[in-house]
């Protein structure tokens, strides 16, 4: 069964929970549907997709670490120079560290070995290797995970609440 997106009651998505939990929330009256996919559990009950509490959550902030596996993900498994996707993937230093160009979200992408050999100690401009998109700081850890269940058609629905999804 699907995920069901959960919004704070500032509109924020806030988590994502079973069907039967975010179920649970809306008998108790803790929560409201906001939207459903045309499925239903009972006759005159949709099978929700995204709710909102009726309270607000205050969410502490999560720092998102800066780690190989996350930089992968965030650039979607794909080479940021010629878009080559898989599992032989390298991180490339957008300005290369060797002329001061330091570990961040900001400076760090994926790249395939190729690229990564090609570019050398070259900057994406010297090495006429544009990149596919500039290079940034994901906004949560559940940013990623919801960018990864609005792919193709699936939740469509979710991404009015969603910002930032390509
Ligand atoms: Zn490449």
């Amino acid at each position: 069964m699907s995920k069901v997106l959960v919004l704070n009651a500032s509109y924020e998505p806030l988590n994502l929970t079973s069907w039967r939990r975010a179920v649970v929330l809306l008998l108790k009256g803790k929560a409201e549907q906001l939207e459903y996919n045309g499925k239903f559990i009972y006759t005159d009950f949709p099978l929700p997709t995204v709710i909102r509490l009726r309270y607000y959550v205050r969410v502490p902030y999560k720092e998102i670490p800066l780690t190989r596996r996350n930089i992968l993900e965030r650039d979607s498994n794909r080479c940021q120079y010629c878009g080559y996707k898989g599992d032989q993937l390298t991180l490339d230093h957008v300005i290369p560290r060797s002329r001061g160009g330091g570990d961040s979200w900001e400076n760090m992408v994926a790249a395939c070995v190729r690229c990564n050999v090609k570019k050398g100690s070259r900057t994406p401009k010297e090495a006429e290797m544009p990149l596919a998109r500039p290079p940034r700081r994901p906004y949560s850890s559940l940013h990623f995970e919801l960018a990864r269940h609005i792919q193709g058609e699936r939740n469509q629905e979710w991404r009015k609440y969603v910002i930032g999804i390509p």
